[in-house]
């Protein structure tokens, strides 16, 4: 249970009475989707910790993944400058999507070629390949090579990676060190997901120390 300290009649709802929500993900920052919050769809969510809106088109209270189990659990939630819209950040179970994809936005109108800048986006990204290459194996799939041969082949690459960072860190090129970090936190991955371990059991950890 979380309490507020603005109520929501605080709030300056749109003339329907409703408040646009914005749900991004808590550890990526992704957009999600948006959706609307009647003042009971407001305090079920800070009473159960589970986003739950009003539904336009069924006008009813809908707590998201109430029929796909892809619930959303509330991280924080935020009020913008004019008090016009709300802004959660959650741990999103499966699919934020009706569709079945993570995110609502997947339809692309326009679009220029750019890096992706969230660092921990782009490892969650590789991971989930390399997790992927683990229950469909692909032919030729080096990450496959490696499962195949097991726990020591890993280690083994792992620890060649390392001291090839140590020897690529006295190169003055700085190409070659990040070359190499970048083999290693591949196999590192590989690790990762040999062991079990994710991205969100490192991070966690981290962040508790
Ligand atoms: P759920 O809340 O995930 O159990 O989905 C229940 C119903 O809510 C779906 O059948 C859709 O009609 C609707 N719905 C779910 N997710 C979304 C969404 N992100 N945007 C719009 N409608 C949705
Ligand atoms: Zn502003
Ligand atoms: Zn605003
Ligand atoms: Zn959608």
């Amino acid at each position: 249970t979380f309490e507020s300290p603005i109520s929501f009649d605080q709030f300056q709802l749109g003339a329907d009475g409703l408040i646009p929500v914005i749900t991004q993900d808590y550890r990526t920052g992704e957009v999600l989707m948006l959706a609307y919050m009647n003042e009971e769809a407001f305090h079920e969510t800070l009473k159960t910790g589970c986003m739950t809106y009003y539904s336009r088109s069924r006008k009813s209270l809908w707590r998201k993944g109430e029929t796909s189990g892809h619930y959303q659990y509330v991280k924080s939630l935020a009020l913008d400058c004019d008090n016009d819209t709300l802004l959660a950040k959650v741990n999103q179970i499966g699919a934020a999507c009706h569709t079945g994809a993570r995110s609502c936005f997947y339809q692309n109108l326009v679009k220029k070629e750019y890096q992706e800048s969230n660092p921990l986006k782009v490892f969650e990204e590789v991971f989930k390949v390399i997790l992927d290459r683990k229950t469909n194996p692909k032919e030729g799939s080096y990450t496959n090579y490696l499962f195949d041969k097991g726990l020591d082949k890993i280690l083994k690459k792992l620890g060649e990676e390392s001291t090839e960072i140590v020897i690529a860190a006295k190169n003055p090129n700085p190409e070659e060190v990040k070359y190499e970090i970048s083999d290693f936190l591949y196999h590192m991955m590989v690790l990762m997901a040999y062991k079990g371990v994710s991205w969100e059991d490192i991070t966690r950890e981290l962040s508790n120390r």
